[in-house]
């Protein structure tokens, strides 16, 4: 080992200096730096993957996850906690469900509106989103 060198911190193979990147000051290879690495589509930090949170869709970090974001309780996707609907019960719903669960709101109440004896209080949900 000379000073043109490094050993990955990750695979302990030996590469070119050049071809290090460094992960929270420890230095890994390019190899290991595209299988096991991400970028933040939130802070733009690069993290471990198993630091991670995705949807398969996007993938952040777990601190912005934590900090920041929420799954739509219908779909599963990450969404932004400022930017989340919330029903009655506070469950989040990204923007796609929460029309779609309004539209299903609607038709129900439809349904309702000829059905009196119906007592499902989900029926009467969209009284608030409205
Ligand atoms: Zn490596
Ligand atoms: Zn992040
Ligand atoms: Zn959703």
């Amino acid at each position: 080992m000379d000073n043109t060198t490094f050993v990955c911190s990750n695979c302990g193979a030996v590469h070119l200096l050049t071809e290090a990147f460094s992960m929270n000051g420890k230095y890994i290879c390019e190899e290991c730096l595209q299988a096991y690495t991400h970028v933040c589509e939130s802070c733009g930090n690069r993290v471990w993957d198993a630091d991670t949170v995705s949807d398969g869709n996007i993938v952040i970090c777990r601190s912005c996850y934590e900090s920041r974001y929420t799954h739509c309780c219908e779909c599963d996707r990450l969404i932004l906690s400022e930017s989340a609907y919330y029903d009655d019960d506070e469950e989040p719903y990204c923007h796609n469900c929460r029309e779609q669960t309004m539209r299903l709101i609607r038709d129900r109440r439809k349904i309702c509106v000829n059905d009196k004896n119906c007592g499902n209080e989900k029926h009467r949900l969209s009284q608030e989103w409205e």
